[in-house]
This record gives structure tokens, C-alpha cells and sequence, in this order.
């Protein structure tokens, strides 16, 4: 079993982790104008890149949410970041 870092908790195993998005996407605006397959392309489409990706994790246990850097070819995490200001890592 894969086991993935917490900038929190330290390593856990694959289990505990919530892939939430990829870094990057741009919330379509003004909102109320925004058609229905516009914003259900922001919420569910995903690029699914071959090779190094930054992506948003939660980490069920704890709830936080934070950037994992990830190789998806070798499945190796090149590094976590917190969102959190003055948080962990
Ligand atoms: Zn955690």
C-alpha cells in the first residue's frame, strides 16, 4: 500500500487521503452567468497529466487541505506544502 505524507501528521497510508483538484483552475466568473456545463467542467474536469503534477489533498483524519507534488508515472511525492500561514511545513 502506498503511504502519502500529511504536512501534519507525517506519513499515513493512501486510505486516509481525499484527492480534492488540481492546482491551478480558474473559478469561471461572474458566477450567476456562468452556464451549467461551463461550471461542471470547473468542478469535474481534470487534465490527468503524465508526470509531475501539483494536486489538492485533505487528509481525512485531520481535515486539512494542502499541495502535494506528485510524480503520476512513478507514483513518487516530490513534496507537500500546507496552506496554513505560520502552519506546518
Ligand atoms: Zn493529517
Amino acid at each position: 500500500m502506498q503511504s502519502f505524507p500529511c504536512p501534519f501528521c507525517g506519513p499515513r497510508p493512501e486510505p486516509e487521503f481525499l484527492f480534492v483538484t488540481e492546482m491551478g483552475k480558474t473559478r469561471p466568473e461572474p458566477a450567476a452567468e456562468v452556464s451549467a456545463p461551463v461550471w461542471a467542467a470547473y468542478l469535474h474536469d481534470v487534465k490527468n497529466i503524465k508526470g509531475e503534477v501539483a494536486e489538492v489533498w485533505q487528509h481525512l483524519p485531520c481535515g486539512q487541505l494542502y499541495l502535494m507534488r506528485r510524480d503520476t508515472t512513478t507514483m513518487a511525492v516530490l513534496g507537500v506544502q500546507s496552506f496554513r500561514k505560520g502552519g506546518a511545513a
